[in-house]
C-alpha cells in the first residue's frame, strides 16, 4: 500500500469476529490463521535493492520466515533479491505488476496483472495481496481459482509516519494487536524503509520474548493457468 490514493480506510486491527463477514463479501480471502505459536509477517511493495536484503538479514538472525508480496515490475528488476528471498525459505506472493488499484482497473487487466506478479517467485505457491486492500468482489471471484488472496488483521501503519514519535506509535500498535495467527503488514519500500529499520528489530525481539515466531503463509489453492 502506498501512494496518495491510499486513504486510511482500514483500521489498525480487524477483530476475528469480523472476518466471516469480510469473507462473505470477498470469498476465499484470508485474514488470520489458526497458528498457535506463530504470527505471519508480510512485506508489501518490494523487492527493494537495499531495504529488502536488510529485512532478510533481520529475519535470518531471528530464524523467522515471512511472506513477501512483490510488485512484478520491481521483481523483474531485482531478480537477485527474489532469488535470495526464496533461497532463505520465505514465500513470495504477487501484489500486481505496478501496484494497480482494483477499483480503478478493469477486471480482466487486473486478473492478468495479479497472475503475472504471482509467477515471479517461482515458489509453487499462488499467494496474492491486492494493493491498498482494494479489490472488487468480481475481481476476487475471478482470481479465486488461481490465487489464495491474503489480507491481514494487523496493520503496522509503517506508511503513516507521525512525526518523531511515529516509530513508537507503530510499535505500540503492533504489540497491542498481534496475536498468534495474526497476519501483519509491513512495507519494504522506499517510503517505509526508515520506519521499519527502527521498528522491526524490537518487534522481532518482542515476538521471541512472547515465545512466538513468524512463519510464511501457504496457499490453499495450487497454481493453475
Ligand atoms: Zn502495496
Amino acid at each position: 500500500m502506498k501512494g496518495p490514493k491510499s486513504r486510511a480506510v482500514w483500521p489498525a486491527h480487524i477483530p476475528r469476529w469480523f472476518h466471516p463477514l469480510l469473507q462473505w463479501w470477498w470469498p476465499g480471502t484470508q485474514w488470520a490463521t489458526e497458528a498457535s505459536q506463530a504470527v505471519h509477517l508480510t512485506f508489501d511493495d518490494g523487492p527493494h535493492p537495499e531495504i529488502t536484503p536488510w529485512v532478510l538479514d533481520q529475519l535470518q538472525a531471528h530464524q523467522m520466515t515471512a511472506t513477501f508480496f512483490v510488485l512484478g515490475a520491481a521483481a523483474r528488476s531485482h531478480s537477485d533479491v527474489i532469488k535470495r528471498t526464496v533461497a532463505q525459505g520465505h514465500a513470495v506472493g504477487g501484489h500486481t505488476m505496478n501496484h494497480e488499484h482494483g477499483w480503478h482497473t478493469d477486471t480482466a487487466a487486473y486478473v492478468q496483472s495479479a497472475k503475472t506478479s504471482m509467477e515471479v517467485g517461482h515458489d509453487g505457491r499462488s499467494l496474492f495481496r491486492p494493493p491498498f486492500g482494494k479489490i472488487t468482489r468480481t475481481q476476487c471471484l475471478a482470481l479465486l481459482p488461481y490465487a489464495q488472496i491474503v489480507m491481514w488483521d494487523v496493520l503496522s501503519g509503517d506508511y503513516v509516519v507521525n512525526g518523531n514519535r511515529g516509530e513508537e506509535i507503530v510499535l505500540r500498535r503492533l504489540k497491542r494487536h498481534t496475536r498468534p495467527g495474526s497476519i501483519v503488514v509491513f512495507h519494504d519500500n522506499e517510503k517505509c524503509g526508515a520506519t521499519i529499520k527502527k521498528v522491526l528489530p524490537e518487534y522481532l525481539l518482542w515476538l521471541q520474548q512472547k515465545g512466538w515466531t513468524s512463519t510464511h503463509l501457504e496457499a490453499k489453492v495450487s497454481a493453475k493457468d
